[in-house]
């Protein structure tokens, strides 16, 4: 671990307990996933906050979100919608999907969010086709190889001046140049996109710093 890290993470916290308090079943949702193997690759607090937060900027009605896992960040996201809002959440695996359901359920929120499970890149691929309404918001975080593809698939997908949010772009190895993570090549590709505004927004977790890169759709501009 970089020696600067155990430092970060007291900042988080500073953040995380003004801003970012967990209730009941926010706390719950992470000892289910703990208890049930899940892997510990959710957003922290506060970065939970700040989608949140962006999605009561950006007043969204309508969310898509890519890598559920047990629906730690589809709750953050989930409660700044309206009460006729709607997310929905692709996962993989079966398991994480039933898991993420429990955790909605307890959150209150069942009426207003659908996890799909099966390969994203597939389920997209039916939205686009089927005339999905469009979303408010994205909110990319499954595997990492497949970034690039879900950012074609989603751009078109959301509104106008909607967003489209990248988890995990600041990692360390966009400090070592001959890497080419999924992640890197996702940044690389916001950044030629020619209908999107963005910048990666440096986020604290307790393993240290990472970033959420935000687009906001303006095509032609
Ligand atoms: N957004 C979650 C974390 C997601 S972790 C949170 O912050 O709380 C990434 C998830 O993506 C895992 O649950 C994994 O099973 C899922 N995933 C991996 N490959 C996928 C694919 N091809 N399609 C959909 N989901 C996938
Ligand atoms: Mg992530």
């Amino acid at each position: 671990m970089p020696e600067h890290q155990p430092i970060l993470h007291e900042y988080d916290a500073y953040i995380s307990r003004h801003f970012a308090q967990e209730d009941a079943a926010l706390t719950a949702a992470r000892e289910d996933m703990a208890r049930e193997g899940l892997p510990r690759i959710n957003v922290s607090a506060s970065e939970g906050k700040l989608l949140h937060l962006l999605a009561l900027m950006s007043e969204a009605e309508r969310i898509l979100e890519i890598g559920t896992l047990g629906g730690y960040s589809t709750i953050w996201l989930a409660r700044a919608l309206p009460p006729h809002g709607k997310l929905i959440t692709l996962e993989l695996d079966a398991h994480h999907a039933d898991v993420a359901r429990k955790n909605i359920e307890r959150a209150g929120l069942t009426a207003q969010v659908e996890v799909r499970v099966g390969p994203a890149l597939e389920t997209l691929s039916r939205m686009g086709a089927s005339g999905e309404a469009l979303f408010d918001m994205a909110f990319i975080d499954a595997d990492k190889d497949g970034y690039v593809d879900y950012l074609h698939k989603v751009v078109p997908l959301v509104r106008e001046g909607g967003l489209v949010l990248g988890d995990n772009t600041l990692s360390d190895e966009v400090l070592d140049e001959a890497a080419t993570s999924g992640t890197k090549r996702y940044s690389s590709a916001v950044a030629d996109h020619p209908d999107l505004v963005s910048t990666i927004v440096p986020v604290l977790r307790s393993q240290g710093i990472d970033g959420l890169l935000i687009s906001i759709k303006r095509t032609g501009r």
